[in-house]
Parts: C-alpha cells; structure tokens; sequence
C-alpha cells in the first residue's frame, strides 16, 4: 500500500548558504555600529550615559550598604524570646509549623525560649 505522506526532496537552494541573508545582516551590523558611533560622539548623549553610570553606580553602592546595614542589624540585634518578644532567651524549644510542602504536614522549628512566658 503507498504512503500517503509526500516526501519532497529538499531542493538545492533550501540547502544553499543564504547568502542574501548574510549580506543584508552585516549590513545591518554596519549601519547598527555607524549608528551608535555617532549617537556616542553626541556630547549630550555622553552627558547622559554618564549621569545613567553614575546613577546607577550610586544606587548599587547604596543596595549594597542597606543589604550590610540588615545583615549587621540581625547580627547586633539582642535575642529575645521567640514567644513574647521581650525577654532574653533562656533556652530553645520546638515547636511544629504547618507546612504544605512536606509530608505529615508539619516542620519542626526551634525557637528561643525566655523559660517565663
Ligand atoms: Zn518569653
């Protein structure tokens, strides 16, 4: 019985470089390059890349002292107990939490305990 499906042999030019393609995108390369050369030259696009460095810069450097700042917080923080809040802990107990995403249901946690509350 014959197929059928039509298998058509791929013909020469689909196997072929795409030499037209080729052209047009280095051309496009060439224009993009001309481009962004003259559009870099202009002194107020210089002014405004500089500002967007700068700005950038200053927002990384200040993302990067806030993160310090909260981790420094956490370290330097006095520990207090974990059921009250005012109170220096004593010891650690474990508690369960509801957790979705284990088996059972529940994950133990240990929490700072003050030993009054
Ligand atoms: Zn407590």
């Amino acid at each position: 019985m014959p197929s059928k499906v039509d298998f058509i042999p791929l013909s020469e030019s689909s196997l072929r470089p795409r030499r037209d393609t080729d052209e047009l995108s280095a051309k496009r390369r060439g224009y993009n390059r001309a481009y962004m050369r003259a559009w870099r030259a202009d002194p107020r696009h210089q002014l405004r890349e500089r500002a967007n460095r700068e700005r950038a810069y200053y927002e990384r450097k200040l993302r990067e002292a806030l993160r310090d700042a909260a981790s420094l917080d956490r370290i330097l923080r006095p520990a207090v107990c974990g059921l009250c809040g005012k109170l220096p802990p004593v010891a650690e107990i474990v508690r369960l939490r509801v957790c979705d995403r284990v088996r059972g249901g529940y994950v133990a946690v240990r929490v700072p305990y003050c030993g009054q509350c």
